[in-house]
């Protein structure tokens, strides 16, 4: 008697809605975890298998019209139960295609065919550019070897991966560059890992606060069962610590622990500070590693072998053995959210994770979002406090600049005299400085003061940023790099001038104002992987003074001798069309401000603005995340915004703008006959134009969809699915976005 036939659902990393059944072999194992090769349309690829295989196919299945799985590629699961589960709660609450979700689960490597997987491995080696800095003579040299030059001398060295990114410019260029004996290319092994590769030294843990104390002993107790907590904790109130202590907990109980943080490539010191605690027991998890790195620690992690995962977003579906605990660090931030397909937020799906694995969750952050201030009201999270810093060390002090009335330092109004001063006093004191400004570049846009034209990309509805070191117009949405015209394109004028202001422009009036002082820059134009490392080891070792940047220098940096720091425009982010901007401002504001006086040294903060009355800003002065969520949490429930409702936004992208509009209208209208038995709790917003009509060539409209309760919404979402997850006709494309946190 032959054996029932036996048929498998299989998740297949393409952008697909639902899974795919196929015809497992008569015999040998096969369950849920298992990979398999199946073929798919013309190809093969390998899929994961989601669930126990069954007899029959799912009804509407023809079984003879179901392919056999080509090979079983695994003699036992690959992925536990509790990650599938994971996967499938992410594809469905965000209505991703599954087969992204699972591939979540997987590392690049094993979900390659081994065709590919034997191929000589490509890119491991890769050259690296280093600027000579005792070659100065750079007469005579093209435009692209200066811009190129230019960069390298901030960046001091780069993967040639990493110019070209940055700046368009490719090998020829640094070639020639090296003839006239400016730079070095060098041969360097980029899987040598920036955060592993250095021997860290052991450091023991301080005796612990009091109030840290009582936090590590309160998560402790709930070792080994769900439960949500949210730790606010001021800035240096040592929330770090804490997070230690209760890994510790873990251990001593055998188990593992999942830390996210966001960006761990901006915060190589807090990677250090986990090592440095924890060993060889951590694994280390950014996006500069080798696919074959990534695999190993993959195993090393699975085995038990690594009990504590440090990561970005993505580790958050790490195979960690006998998990104990879950912490996310600075929750509030927006990098959790993956703008990419699958949309799903780390910081809300660590919650579900602790619930399917039954684990205690905790969430922490100076600045607590209002998503999650809100659940801890609602007592879906504990609240648990760290009022003050550590060492009873004192809150910097922070001093409004009213730039309405403030006596200026230069021209264009960027400094007020105070922060010039405060920066001398800070350096000539032997100590440092941070300034922020959140835009980089020189100037914001160049207008034409004759016709008033501005100059715009050309494949985007924004203005192009002016680089003036590359001596470049710059599109930041679509990178585009074009030369500066001499003259007005529109009216031929010579009337071209450069208006409002960024980050580089900001270091250039600093060093005419206070010559001699050392000044560095960081932003996405000069800093990314090792260069940023480097910045900040030299920033650490004091050979720069001020260190200038974007949001970047707000990140969870710990430098002991900075004693000032400077906001220039506090109210930059306040104009965004985005119902949490207020909110954003507030979390910069209080973060940038937490920099100063981290160590013995008091700190000063200097915010520059010209509202100081908005109350984003006025809140962060006083260091008053509870005044500021006292205010902001009833506007949003007046203004019906989350945390008080639900939200899904679709985002619909076309060559032709009249085609996509009238997409985003029928979409609105299916949507809205889904939503006609829930008028009193689901609300679809007319189709629009999104803020940003236009990026890279593409028109872009919007469809935003309200509802009181995460539940309804969802239904709509899902009983119009048909329409959407397939793209539509005219090659228009369409996004859903659930919980947006970005409406651009
Ligand atoms: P947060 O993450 O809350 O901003 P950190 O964990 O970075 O704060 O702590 C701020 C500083 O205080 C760090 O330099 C840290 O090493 C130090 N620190 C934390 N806890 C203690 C403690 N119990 N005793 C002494 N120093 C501590
Ligand atoms: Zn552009």
């Amino acid at each position: 008697m032959s054996a029932p036939p036996r048929f498998v659902q299989v998740a297949v990393p393409v952008p697909v809605d639902g899974l795919f059944t196929y015809r497992a072999p008569d015999a040998g194992p096969i369950g849920p975890g298992f990979r398999v090769k199946v073929p798919f349309g013309p190809r093969r690829l390998v899929g994961l298998v989601v669930a126990e295989p069954t007899d029959a196919p799912p009804e509407g299945v023809e079984a003879k019209t179901v392919r056999p799985v080509a090979e079983v590629l695994d003699d036992a699961p690959v992925v536990g139960a509790a990650e599938l589960r994971l996967a499938g709660w992410l594809a469905d609450y965000y209505l991703a295609p599954p087969g992204e979700a699972y591939a979540l689960l997987l590392p690049p490597r094993m979900t390659k065919l081994e065709d590919d997987a034997v191929a000589p491995l490509k890119g491991l080696t890769e050259d690296l550019v280093r600027r000579l800095p005792d070659a100065q003579d750079t007469g005579r040299l093209g435009p692209k070897m200066l811009e190129a030059l230019a960069w390298l001398e901030d960046a001091g060295e780069a993967t040639l991966s990493e110019l070209r990114a940055a700046t368009g410019l490719g090998r020829d260029v640094v070639k020639r560059l090296e003839a006239r004996g400016l730079v070095a290319i060098e041969q360097q092994d980029v899987a040598r890992d920036p955060f592993t590769g250095t021997p860290v030294k052991r450091d023991e843990a301080p005796p612990l606060m009091p109030e840290q104390a009582a936090v590590v002993a309160r998560v402790s107790t709930a070792l080994g069962a769900y439960h949500g907590f949210l730790l606010h904790g001021v800035t240096g109130s040592g929330k770090t610590e804490v997070y230690l202590g209760v890994i510790d907990a873990a251990l001593a109980a055998g188990k593992g622990a999942l830390v996210l943080v966001p960006e761990i490539a901006l915060t190589p010191q807090l990677a250090a500070r986990f090592r440095a605690r924890l060993g060889e027991r951590v694994a280390v998890q950014h996006s500069g590693l080798a696919p074959e790195a990534r695999l190993e620690q993959w195993m090393r992690i699975r085995s038990g072998e690594l009990p504590v995962v440090v990561g970005a977003r993505s580790a958050l579906f790490a195979p960690v053995k006998d998990l104990g605990v879950i912490v996310v660090d600075e929750e509030h931030e927006a990098s959790f959210k993956q703008d990419t397909s699958p949309r799903y937020n780390a910081r809300d799906l660590a919650l579900v994770r602790g619930h399917l694995q039954g684990v205690p969750v905790v969430l922490g952050s100076a600045t607590p979002s209002c998503e999650s201030w809100a659940n801890a009201k609602a007592g879906k999270l504990e609240l648990l406090s760290l009022p003050g810093r550590v060492m009873a060390r004192a809150m910097p002090e922070v001093d409004v600049v009213d730039l309405r009335t403030a006596p200026v330092a230069d021209a264009e109004r960027l400094f007020s005299l105070p922060l010039v001063e405060a920066v001398r006093a800070a350096v000539d004191g032997g100590n440092q400085a941070i300034l922020f400004l959140n835009r980089r570049g020189f100037a914001s846009f160049l207008l034409c003061q004759s016709c008033g034209s501005t100059l715009d990309c050309h494949a985007c509805s924004v203005t192009y940023t002016w680089h003036r070191r590359r001596g470049r117009l710059v599109c930041h949405l679509c990178d585009q790099v074009r030369s500066r015209p001499a003259t007005c394109p529109s009216c031929g004028a010579d009337a071209l001038s450069e208006m409002g202001f960024g980050t580089e422009q900001v270091e250039a009036r600093l060093t005419e104002l206070l010559p001699g002082v050392r000044v560095a820059r960081m932003d996405r134009d000069t800093t990314r992987g090792r260069a940023l490392e480097r910045l900040l080891g030299r920033f650490r070792r004091r050979e720069i003074d001020v260190l200038i940047g974007t949001q970047m220098v707000a990140k969870g940096h710990d430098f002991p001798n900075v004693t000032v720091v400077g906001v220039l425009l506090a109210e930059l982010g306040l104009g965004f069309p985005d119902i949490r901007a207020s909110e954003r401002t507030f979390q910069l504001l209080t973060q940038i401000a937490g920099r100063a006086g981290r160590a013995d040294l008091p700190g000063r903060v200097l915010v520059q603005t010209y509202t100081p009355e908005h109350y984003a800003i006025r809140h962060a002065i006083h260091h008053d995340t509870l005044a500021f969520l006292g205010q902001e949490l009833p506007l949003r429930e007046a203004r019906g915004f989350p945390p008080a409702t639900f939200l899904a936004l679709f985002r619909l992208t076309g060559k032709d703008p009249v085609k996509t509009a009238r997409a985003a209208e029928e979409l609105a209208r299916a949507l809205r006959e889904a939503a006609a038995p829930h008028v009193a709790s689901v609300r679809v917003f007319p189709a629009q134009p999104a803020p940003i009509e236009r990026i890279n060539h593409r028109y872009r409209f919007q469809v935003l969809v309200r509802g009181a309760k995460r539940g309804v919404l969802h239904h709509v979402l899902s009983e119009t699915r048909p329409r959407w997850s397939r793209g539509l006709e005219g090659g228009i494309h369409v996004a859903l976005d659930v919980d947006p946190l970005t409406f651009l």
